[in-house]
């Protein structure tokens, strides 16, 4: 009998969601399956609609951002009930395996279906760079052009008005993309949530810039790091020179997927299907040493710090 494969969205949105979405329905159709597309995530689940997917139904998609199944976070999956009725549909429907791509959050989802004796398979999607068992995650580089080309923006107005301008990220529990974007963007200070930050001794350096003759700065703040208003008022205040704060906010997730999104995005989805087809599942694809490989779920446990050599190079270039 024809096998069957539904694939979802869940959580937040992330640029390369559509081409991952692209690959696995053609790649399973590929393979023979038949494959459903669930909007809004577990909440489509729930709500029993499961859309038969083609080659067409995801015709001219890789180049959106976002997702064009939407996505959601659903409370009702999360408690008893709910779940016990998304197992049910999903036996009823005879799904062989749903294909979950979405962040931590929506692969403990799928980690418990899993464990409920539904097969499930990962792809992560979530501009943070944080889920365990992967050292990438889909709309992570999109996420970091986005930045890099607002700070360059930013940059011209506060040289010409010698500034230092405070650019807030997104990051509440990683610093990843403020680490990253830094770097590419030449900050000359980067606030993240794993590293306390004295702010007397960030005045004190931007002084001396300032006195160097280097008139302006830009600071990164992660969102897990403070507040960027909170920062800027408090070097406004220590320092005496004016303290511009853009929060960049969703303007990071949106846009067109880079090409390396694209083409990690396709990889992973066709890997996905691949995995289905050796009979390997209730795993995560994940991105390791170069390799897009697949994570049985018990293994994908520990989250990635940052890189220690991105970190000291940000401090050496910083100077
Ligand atoms: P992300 O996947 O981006 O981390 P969320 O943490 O909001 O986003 O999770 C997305 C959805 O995954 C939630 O709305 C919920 O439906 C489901 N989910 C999250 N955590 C659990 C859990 N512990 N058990 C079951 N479902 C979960």
């Amino acid at each position: 009998m024809m096998k069957t494969i539904a694939v979802l969205t869940s959580g937040g949105d992330s640029p390369g969601m559509n081409a991952a979405i692209r690959a696995v329905v053609r790649s399973g159709i590929h393979q023979g399956y038949r494959v459903y597309g669930v909007e809004q995530g577990y909440e489509g689940v729930l709500a029993d609609e499961f859309k038969l997917m083609n080659s067409n139904s995801v015709a001219g998609i890789i180049q959106l951002g976002g997702t064009v199944l939407k996505t959601a976070r659903s409370e009702t999956f999360k408690t008893d009930a709910g779940f016990a009725a998304a197992v049910k549909i999903l036996k009823a429907r005879s799904i062989d395996c749903l294909v979950v791509i979405g962040g931590d959050g929506s692969m403990r989802g799928a980690q418990r279906l899993a464990e409920a004796g539904i097969a499930t398979m990962v792809i992560p999607g979530t501009i943070d760079n944080d889920m365990p068992g992967t050292e990438y995650t889909l709309g992570f580089d999109t996420a970091l052009n986005n930045v890099l080309d607002a700070v360059n923006k930013i940059r011209d107005t506060a040289a010409s008005h010698q500034r230092v301008a405070v650019v807030e990220v997104m990051g509440r529990h990683a610093g990843h993309i403020a680490l990253t974007a830094g770097v590419a963007c030449g900050a000359e200070a980067i606030l993240i949530p794993e590293v306390k930050t004295d702010l007397a001794e960030l005045c004190d350096s931007l002084r001396k810039r300032f006195k160097r003759g280097k008139v302006y700065a830009i600071v990164i703040v992660a969102e897990g790091a403070g507040r960027a208003y909170d920062v800027a008022a408090t070097i406004g205040n220590i320092t005496g020179i004016n303290t511009p704060v853009t929060v960049l906010g969703y303007i990071q997730r949106g846009g067109n997927p880079s090409v390396y999104d694209n083409v990690m995005a396709s990889r992973m989805g066709a890997m996905a299907v691949e995995c289905l087809t050796r009979g390997e599942v209730n795993r995560l694809i994940a991105f390791q040493a170069g390799k897009v490989v697949s994570v049985p779920y018990a293994e994908a446990t520990v989250k990635r710090g940052l890189d220690p050599e991105l970190c000291k190079l940000a401090g050496i270039l910083a100077t």
